[in-house]
Formats: C-alpha cells, structure tokens, sequence
C-alpha cells in the first residue's frame, strides 16, 4: 500500500518509513523539517518538504502518488509550550489536521491513521487507563489532540473517513537497529534529559520524591517506538479489511518511576548518574498506566520490546552513537 507519512522525518515517522518499506508498503514522506531531518530517511523515498496544511502541494502529491492511506505524526508535542503558545497548537494540530482531511476527502483517500496521546485523559481517575476513562485535557496539547478525535469521529459519521487513532502513552527508547532515535536539540522528555546530562556530566532533576508510589517518584508507561510503528502497521491492516472510527490506547500496564530509570541509565552506561530532588512539576500526575487490552483483542497487537532494559540500552545506545 502507498502510505503519506506526514512528519516522516521525525522520531517515529522515520522508523515507521522503515518499517513499512521492510512489510512491502511504499511510505511516501510529507515533513516541514521543524523538527525532522531528512538523514533520518533512506534516499529512494519519495520527499515532500513542506506544510501539511498546505492544500496546494497536498492536492499535488495526491495527484501524482496515489496515497491509499494517510499516518500523521507531524505534531506540536510539548506540554509547557502548549499552555504558552496555544495559538500555535490549535493551528498547526487543528487547523492544519482540519486541512489535510478535506485535502484526502476532496481526493478520495478515506484511510487516517491518527497520532494521538495519554494527553487527551488529564488526570487519572481510575488505573489502568482504558478507553472509556473520561476525557479532560487540562492542556492546550492535551485538549488539540483530543478535538482531532472528535473531527474523526464526526468525518467518519458524515463523510465515510475511515480512521483510527493510536492513543501513546510515553513514546520512548530508538530503532532496535540504531539507525534512529530521538534527535531533538532541546531534550524535553525524561529519558533523553537524563542521557544528556550523564554525557555532559550534569545534574538530573528529579520533579518530585513524596508520591503516593514506592519510590516516592513518580510513575510512568514508557512504551518503546518500535511498538509503537508495530501498532501502526496492525491498524493499517485492520483499515484495509473494516471500514470505521476507533480508538486504541498504546502501552505496556506496567510503570516504571523516575528514579528506576535514573538508576537503570546507571547500571547501563555504568556511569555515576546524579540527581536531585526538585519540586513537582505542575499538572504531573504520580502515576500514569494504561491498559491496552482493547489493541490486543481487536488489533491483535501487544508490546514486544518495551521492557526497561530494551527502552533504556536502545536510547543509551542512540544517544551515544547517533547519527544525526
Ligand atoms: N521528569 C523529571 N525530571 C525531568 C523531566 C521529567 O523528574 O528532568 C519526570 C516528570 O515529572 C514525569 C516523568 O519524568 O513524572 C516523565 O516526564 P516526561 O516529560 O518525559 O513525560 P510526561 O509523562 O510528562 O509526558
């Protein structure tokens, strides 16, 4: 199947390109290069440099590829810059997603497969989380990918767009092969900051050591990329053969606290990683677990390489012989 990877070049679009050429599909990349970079892909795929809001050059590579199926990972991630910029949120993981599907209805591609995340459920009410836990962003990210949801769900209704959407609970780790990983030049995630101040000899902070948890830290579903793409590539093959709207929360059941990870990256690199306790960081919840039952009956998908040791030893490795 050809594919539109829309933020192809990113941390997970440039795995996902991989692996769907590896399961004989045809990834075609549309990324603005914000974040993405274009080493990250290999050269006989077809490169679109630009926005995905932009409807001209949507109309032309839907023209000229043949795209039965659309994956976007093209998205504005960060929480704190969220509650600053919202504008810039709602625009471009709104207003520009808005954009791309009339683009495919008005070109008949009815397939999407939708990046979305934990975001969407604000604070925990009840753990595991499953899908039918309520909904309430208590942030603009949180609250712009969930209004995705809903356009979803109202296209499908109206329109006949056939979409699923992957709810991730924290993306982590890099390709198993080492040819990709988190590349940001800002680190803005737990397991990426940690490894960069052990490389720089600094001080990891800790945002809190009086949870309601073992540790006192708290506690998060690290859930590994290459699961992640997995996930994906079952939930295109589930869109080539049923029609429909559906949701599918992505992550392992099991947390792993911040100072489990801080002393995993220790007896990893076996280096002295520092730390210090810091005040909680707002909005944090202590504990944040999903369950992904609903994926393993209707997907038949289950986690394969998010146990800690793999999460931590591919991102150590990425990080200490990166690419790019
Ligand atoms: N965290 C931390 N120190 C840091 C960055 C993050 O203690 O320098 C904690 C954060 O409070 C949260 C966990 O690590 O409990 C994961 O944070 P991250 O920002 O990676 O993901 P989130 O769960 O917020 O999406």
């Amino acid at each position: 199947m050809k594919v539109l990877v829309v933020g192809g070049a990113g941390y997970i679009g440039s795995l996902m390109c991989r692996r769907l050429s590896d399961a004989g599909h045809q990834p075609v990349v549309l990324d603005d290069l914000s974040t993405g970079n274009k080493k990250a892909l290999h050269c006989d795929i077809p490169f679109y440099e630009g926005d995905l809001g932009d409807q001209l050059l949507l109309k032309s590579i839907f023209n000229k590829e043949t795209i039965e199926l659309v994956m976007h990972f093209a998205a504005k991630i960060q929480v704190g810059e969220s509650v600053e910029k919202p504008d810039l949120y709602y625009e471009n993981n709104v207003a520009k997603v808005l954009r791309l599907l009339n683009s495919m209805l008005e070109n008949n591609v009815k397939r999407f497969i939708f990046s979305s995340t934990a975001a969407v459920y604000g604070q925990p009410q009840y753990l595991p989380v499953d899908e039918n836990h309520p909904t309430k962003p208590i942030n603009p990210y949180g609250a712009s990918k969930r209004m995705v949801e809903i356009i979803l769900q109202d296209y499908e209704h109206a329109f006949g767009l056939n979409s699923i959407v992957l709810r991730y609970f924290n993306a982590a780790g890099a390709s198993l092969d080492g040819t990709t990983g988190e590349a940001q030049r800002v680190k803005q995630n737990l397991i990426p900051i940690v490894l960069e101040n052990v490389e720089k000899e600094r001080t990891s902070q800790i945002f809190g050591t009086d949870w309601d948890t073992d540790d006192g830290t708290c506690i998060r579903d690290y859930i590994h990329i290459e699961d992640i793409v997995a996930a994906h590539l079952k939930a295109l093959e589930h869109l080539s053969k049923n029609e429909g709207f559906d949701i599918f929360n992505l992550g392992t059941s099991e947390g792993l606290s911040v100072k489990q990870i801080v002393d995993l990256v220790s007896q990893i690199s076996g280096k002295e990683v520092k730390s210090v306790a810091a005040p909680r960081r707002p909005g944090d919840p202590g504990k944040l677990v999903a369950s992904s039952q609903k994926a393993y009956d209707i997907l038949g998908w289950q986690p394969c390489h998010s146990d800690h040791e793999t999460i931590i030893r591919s991102a150590y490795n990425w990080h200490f012989n990166r690419r790019y």
